[in-house]
């Protein structure tokens, strides 16, 4: 058993004395009280936790010693969000490899996986580990995609409703389908809206289509989402979409979303992921593209860990890669537009690497997208900003009232938090340090590793 750098104190209240926290990421009507201490928009406070909840919000020292540790400017984060993951995909690396490492690769290698291995009792175990992984991380929320063509969706979807009753409490999970954006002229299509609808879900697709795979912009984009808007719109369903994850520069589809979210009048939330290929349009073109997602009220995702491997990878040539693969978000930022970051992938065909730890993948969403000189409110992206888009207004925010679901950190700034992976950070829920030991991989050996005969 691990409990990170520090344990409180036992019993139902007590105080986090001499913290520091991002300003930006503070509602209390008394922040402004709060002194800036060390780099970025930090400030130093105490931080009162009574009954699992934040109870006060005060300046650092105001409180009393006898009431809990001087924490000697750690830092203390809400519990992170991670918008936008695949936990069906999850950790089948060992057994179903990527050869190539790159978009074709990776859907192919995951497709066949899928077809040959992706019972409900190995979605179930491999979801599960995932999710004791990132609740040992610190992550209070998490949204999924799940393969969703005939007959995965009905496989899935229940496995994922399950796993959302034994999380409650823990991790707040929500879904999306994910499926061939052309499956939304047809009968599987209107079949797969209704399970979307039974599971509490949210309706999605990739930008690409089963009639024109080779299309980056398939033909049918405009009548297949205005066909996902109709359907979205008789449900009562928010939207969550794969768009323009691709290299080339002919992917773009993200501006005929927002028109068609426009002309339907489309009333829900509507959140695109990835959006890469924008980053290889003319300014111009960028430009328009905003605004139309502004008028639509689109919010992006970034999923910057999984796209600067994907992307710009060259498989038959000695060529390194010329670009980082993710999308235009600083112009996004500043055009008003919500945007978040995200993990998606881990240990798959789209992404070999990753460990369901929200704080890292801010931490290299820093790196490769500068979210830096100044740090600003970026970190936001990782916390209030996916909490505002899955609805979750007590999380991602340091507020009197929220659960005390924390990350506190030895690092005490900006630069040491950035530095060193936090990989000794005291988690609590409910104000508790919980055991932050992580699922072994061998536990799933039975699973994905393939037996020496097979290789
Ligand atoms: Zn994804």
């Amino acid at each position: 058993m691990t409990h990170g750098f520090f344990t409180p104190p036992p019993g139902d209240s007590h105080v986090l004395r001499h913290v520091r926290a991002p300003r930006c990421l503070i509602e209390d009507p008394g922040a402004g009280r709060l002194r800036p201490a060390g780099d970025g928009d930090l400030v130093a406070l105490d931080l009162a936790i009574e009954a699992g909840r934040i109870a006060a919000i005060a300046p650092a020292g105001a409180t009393d010693a006898a009431r809990g540790p001087d924490l000697d400017a750690s830092l203390v984060l809400p519990g992170f969000l991670d918008l936008h993951t695949h936990l069906d995909k999850g950790h089948i690396w060992p057994r179903q490899p990527n050869a190539t490492g790159d978009g074709a690769g990776a859907s192919q290698a995951t497709a066949q996986d899928r077809t040959k291995n992706w019972h409900a009792e190995d979605v179930r175990r491999r979801m599960d580990f995932a999710l004791r992984t990132a609740y040992a991380k610190g992550v209070v929320a998490i949204r999924t995609h799940l393969d969703s063509q005939a007959p995965q969706a009905e496989i899935s979807f229940p496995v994922f409703r399950a796993m959302r009753e034994a999380w409650a409490g823990r991790i707040d999970l929500q879904v999306s389908s994910i499926a061939p954006v052309d499956v939304f002229l047809t009968e599987e299509g209107v079949r797969l809206a209704d399970i979307v609808a039974e599971s509490g879900g949210n309706l999605g697709c990739v930008t690409r289509s089963m009639r024109h795979p080779a299309e980056p912009t398939p033909p049918e984009i405009d009548e297949s989402i205005t066909r996902l808007f109709q359907l979205a719109t008789e449900r009562g369903l928010n939207v969550d979409l794969h768009v323009d994850e691709s290299t080339d520069p002919r992917a773009r589809s993200l501006i005929r979303v927002a028109r068609a979210a426009v002309a339907v009048g489309f009333k829900g939330r509507i959140l695109c992921g990835h959006c890469t290929s924008l980053a290889l349009q003319t300014d111009a073109f960028i430009a328009e593209t905003l605004a139309a997602c502004r008028d639509a009220g689109i919010a992006i995702v970034s999923l910057p860990t999984v796209n600067m491997y994907l992307q710009d990878r060259s498989v038959d040539a000695v060529r390194t890669p010329r670009w980082r693969g993710v999308t235009v978000l600083h112009e996004l930022k500043a055009a008003g537009i919500p945007v978040a970051v995200a993990g998606d992938n881990c240990r798959d065909p789209f992404y070999a690497y990753g460990d369901h730890d929200m704080l890292d993948t801010y931490t290299q969403a820093v790196k490769i997208l500068h979210l830096d000189h100044p740090f600003g409110d970026w970190i936001r992206a990782a916390s209030a900003t996916p909490a505002a888009i899955m609805g979750l207004s007590q999380r991602g925010v340091l507020k009197v009232g929220a659960p005390a679901d924390l990350m506190v950190l030895r690092a005490r700034s900006y630069s040491e938090m950035l530095a060193r992976h936090q990989f000794d950070r005291t988690v609590l829920r409910g104000g508790r340090a919980i055991d932050t030991t992580l699922p072994d991989y061998r536990e799933l050996d039975d699973l994905v590793m393939r037996r020496l005969a097979d290789r």
